[in-house]
Formats: structure tokens, C-alpha cells, sequence
């Protein structure tokens, strides 16, 4: 077995631990195990050296939760360096009043994900 087959295959048992059946989880007519909260799919079919191979995948609710978790993770962080820098959570736009470079700061910060794709390149 070659390095990326046997690494493949960690990452195929750690999903697989990650994602075990749990009570209530059944066995749909495709074969896949299906979650017994969300009824969607917890395993999909990749073809991994020319094989199809079941594999882990997240169920609706198991996605939801790792999106929530990473929200969380990010909201913890941004906390963390708001402290870290001085900066109290009450600075806002809203408090800060109004001024020529605080409205250009807020219409850069309203298209963030926009500026920070443009900076990207
Ligand atoms: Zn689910």
C-alpha cells in the first residue's frame, strides 16, 4: 500500500469514527446509511483508485453542527482579539457617530466579502 492509499485510509477511519451510526440511524434501499434525525445520507460513494468505496459524510444536522461550531470558533476568536487589541465591543459604527472617513470605513466594511475578495489577488 503506498503512502497515499495508507493516508486515505486514515482519513476514511477517522470519518468513519467520527460519523458512527448512532440509534435510530438505518440502512436506506441505496445502500447508505441514513441518519435517523435528518433522514439524509451519513456515507456517499467515491471511486478511490478506479473502486467505488462508501465512504463518512455529514448527515444535515451533523453539517449544521460543524457550521455552527465554526461560527462560534470565529465569534470566540474575533472576541479574543477585540480584548487582546483594547477594543471594546460598544465601538460601533452605530456609536461612533458620523464623519467622512467613519462613513467610507462602514461602506468598506458592509462589502467586506467583496474588498477582501478584489485584495485577494
Ligand atoms: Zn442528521
Amino acid at each position: 500500500m503506498d503512502d497515499m492509499k495508507r493516508a486515505i485510509e486514515g482519513i476514511a477511519q477517522r470519518a468513519a469514527a467520527a460519523n458512527a451510526p448512532k440509534e435510530g440511524d438505518y440502512m436506506g434501499d441505496d445502500g447508505l446509511l441514513y441518519c435517523g434525525v435528518c433522514h439524509t445520507p451519513k456515507q456517499c460513494v467515491l471511486e478511490l483508485y478506479s473502486k467505488p468505496r462508501k465512504m463518512p459524510c455529514a448527515c444535515k444536522c451533523k453539517a449544521r453542527e460543524a457550521l455552527e461550531a465554526a461560527k462560534r470558533e470565529a465569534a470566540e476568536r474575533a472576541e479574543r482579539l477585540r480584548r487582546r487589541c483594547g477594543v471594546s465591543p460598544d465601538w460601533t459604527f452605530a456609536a461612533a457617530g458620523r464623519s467622512k472617513a467613519l462613513d467610507a470605513c462602514k461602506r468598506y466594511a458592509d462589502r467586506w466579502d467583496e474588498m477582501r475578495e478584489k485584495n485577494a489577488t
